[in-house]
């Protein structure tokens, strides 16, 4: 049972650990990462397939874009053995 405008897991993109559904995606860093609002995490995904180039400026204003709307540079890691839950 989804929320609206929340995402199931697909087979490019697990879901948030805790509810199990993302919101957004962005390309930076080492890859490609998924992210919840809610919970505040991200996850990276495919950094092997990810687009990135250092220097595209569409990507990075898209990414400062969530950064200013959620705080997604504050959302901590799920990956990250050491993150507080
Ligand atoms: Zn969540």
């Amino acid at each position: 049972m989804s929320q609206p405008g929340r995402y199931e897991p697909n087979e490019y993109h697990r879901g948030c650990p805790i509810c199990g559904l993302w919101d957004g995606r962005y390309d930076i860093g080492r890859g490609e990462w998924t992210y919840c609002v809610e919970h505040r995490l991200k996850w990276c995904e495919g950094a092997g397939r990810a687009h990135f180039v250092e220097g595209d400026e569409e990507k990075r204003a898209a990414y400062e874009r969530l950064c200013e709307r959620y705080g997604v540079d504050t959302f901590q890691d799920a990956d990250d053995p050491f993150r507080e839950e």
